[in-house]
């Protein structure tokens, strides 16, 4: 276990160096063409639609090293490359797909859930999911954080039915760990919330995020600790992000992954079979398949139902039951998610 006093924790001021993750951060590649030509894949330049189809490229260097060179169909590259397809105008793919405006209860806090409250703590990613879900959200307006907590706490503190509070965002660990301790601190005056959950794709994107002074953080917390990874392919998960998940389990967090289907990516079941061996060695467990949010720009990663339920047909045959994750969908409305 990681052992630090909490009245160091607090008010411990925190430090960078020219390798900690913020810098690593601030490389991130954010030029397409600069992606294609690290990895070989210049002559793809003249498919990518202009201006990132309006949704900046951003993917942590580490990442990039993950993808095979002159690969074009690299599924880690189709995650984040800019296609002239997201330019197309289809019905029923909308900016809200989720409903989460209509479940919007304060500021950056959505309530969808009996239960359960989720804070949109930041708007920031260190990668951007082509098919984001929130690729549209008004993070501008609608940020738990930039107001110090406050309207959360608030909500948080007149409904005592909430025993778990979701970070989720944008990325919530793209705060400095000050800003959660922030945060932390006005969760201990609210006995009725019990759980906290975090919704994260930094451990697998840029795991030197999780350092000694998040962990340390992590570990004191006196609450019920849940860490929900997402990543949707088995080359995501290299050694620093095995490593990344120990620690994260070594600071007392239940550790899962959720997933979303995507075509071309990870929608076969032999795909799908890796990725749940290889978050299991990692010591994660799968939770969640989502079908795709119906977000515009990202029709082009949308996998049919049947061949959804088809693919998790196969797949439970080559699986035992605890590495099958869940196929679901959200709906707006919805008093939980909808089981396929
Ligand atoms: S990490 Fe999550 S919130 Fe951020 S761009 Fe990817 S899917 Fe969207």
């Amino acid at each position: 276990m990681i052992t630090a006093s909490p009245g160091a924790r607090l008010t411990r001021p925190e430090t960078s160096t020219a390798s900690d993750w913020r810098q690593l951060w601030r490389d991130a590649v954010t030029d397409a063409g600069e992606l294609l030509a690290l990895l070989g894949l210049e002559s793809l330049a003249e498919r990518l639609p202009p201006a990132d189809a309006g949704f900046a490229l951003r993917v942590p260097r580490g990442f990039v090293a993950r993808m095979r060179p002159g690969d074009s169909r690299d599924p880690l590259l189709l995650q984040v490359l800019p296609q002239l397809a997201e330019l197309d105008d289809i019905p029923g793919f909308v900016t809200d797909a989720v409903g989460d405006m209509a479940s919007r209860a304060a500021q950056g806090v959505l309530h969808k859930y009996h239960g359960r409250a989720l804070l949109i703590a930041s708007g920031s990613c260190a990668i951007n999911c082509r098919y984001c879900f929130r690729r549209h959200f008004p993070y501008g307006e609608e940020m738990a954080a930039a107001g110090q907590w406050r309207q959360a706490l608030e909500h948080l503190r007149q409904d005592s039915s909430i025993s778990e509070l979701i970070l989720s965002g944008g990325d919530p660990l793209s705060l400095a760990t000050s800003k959660l301790e922030e945060l932390s601190r006005g969760l201990a005056e609210l006995p009725h919330v019990t759980r906290l959950r975090i919704h994260t794709r930094l451990p697998v994107v840029l795991p030197e995020r999780i350092d000694a002074a998040f962990l340390s953080w992590l570990d004191a917390l006196p609450l019920q600790k849940v860490v929900v990874l997402h990543a949707n392919h088995a080359n995501e998960i290299d050694a620093s992000v095995v490593a990344a998940c120990s620690r994260l389990r070594d600071a007392g967090a239940t550790v899962l992954n959720q997933s979303v289907l995507l075509r071309g990516i990870n929608d076969d079941a032999g795909t799908l079979a890796e990725l749940s061996e290889r978050l299991f060695t990692a010591g994660v467990l799968p939770y969640y398949l989502h079908q795709l949010d119906r977000v515009q720009g990202t029709a082009h990663f949308e996998v049919e139902d049947a061949r959804a339920q088809a693919l998790m047909d196969t797949l439970r045959t080559r699986l035992p039951g605890y590495l099958v994750p869940r196929l679901v969908r959200e709906v707006g409305g919805d008093l939980s998610k909808r089981p396929l």
